[in-house]
C-alpha cells in the first residue's frame, strides 16, 4: 500500500531526514520545507517519488498512485498466484523427504510395538522388549 513520507532538509528541527507525512508539520517541530514522496513497492523494493513541497498536492499525488495500485491488482494477484503455486510445489517437495525423516524417526519405535511379539517370541529380551518398545529402536535402526 502507498503512503507518503517527507524529506526534510538538514537543518530541520525535527533531526531526522524522513517523517511520515503526519509528522512533517510545523506543530510536530518541522522548521523546513519538506519535499513529499510517494511511498511504494515495486517488484519487491521500497520506491520513493517526489511529488513536491505542496501537502495538497501530495494527497492528489498518493490517491493516483493508489489508484495506479489498484489498476495493477490484476497483475499482481497472478503473480501472486504463481508465487503461491511454487511455493506450494516447493512446500510439497520437501515436505515428501520430511515425511520420509518423520518415519525413518519414529517408524522403528512404533514398528518395535508392532514386532514386540513377533520379534520377541522365544527370546531372552522379550519381557524387557515389551516393557519398553524403543529399546528396540536402535536395533532396528542399526
Ligand atoms: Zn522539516
Amino acid at each position: 500500500m502507498a503512503s507518503l513520507q517527507a524529506r526534510h532538509s538538514r537543518s530541520c528541527n525535527l533531526g531526522r531526514p524522513w517523517t511520515t507525512f503526519a509528522e512533517a508539520t510545523k506543530q510536530k517541530g518541522c522548521t523546513c520545507t519538506p519535499l513529499y514522496h510517494v511511498v511504494l513497492r515495486r517488484d519487491g523494493r521500497l520506491v520513493r517519488e517526489p511529488v513536491g513541497h505542496n501537502r495538497k498536492e501530495a494527497e492528489r499525488a498518493l490517491d493516483a498512485r493508489r489508484g495506479d495500485v489498484a489498476r495493477r491488482a490484476y497483475r499482481v494477484l497472478d503473480d501472486v498466484r504463481f508465487d503461491d503455486w511454487a511455493d506450494r510445489w516447493l512446500a510439497g517437495f520437501t515436505g515428501k523427504q520430511n515425511t520420509r525423516r518423520v518415519y525413518e524417526d519414529t517408524l522403528p519405535v512404533g514398528g518395535a510395538d508392532r514386532l514386540a511379539h513377533p520379534v520377541g517370541a522365544g527370546n531372552s529380551n522379550s519381557s524387557l522388549s515389551s516393557r519398553n518398545p524403543s529399546a528396540l529402536a536402535p536395533l532396528l535402526l542399526g
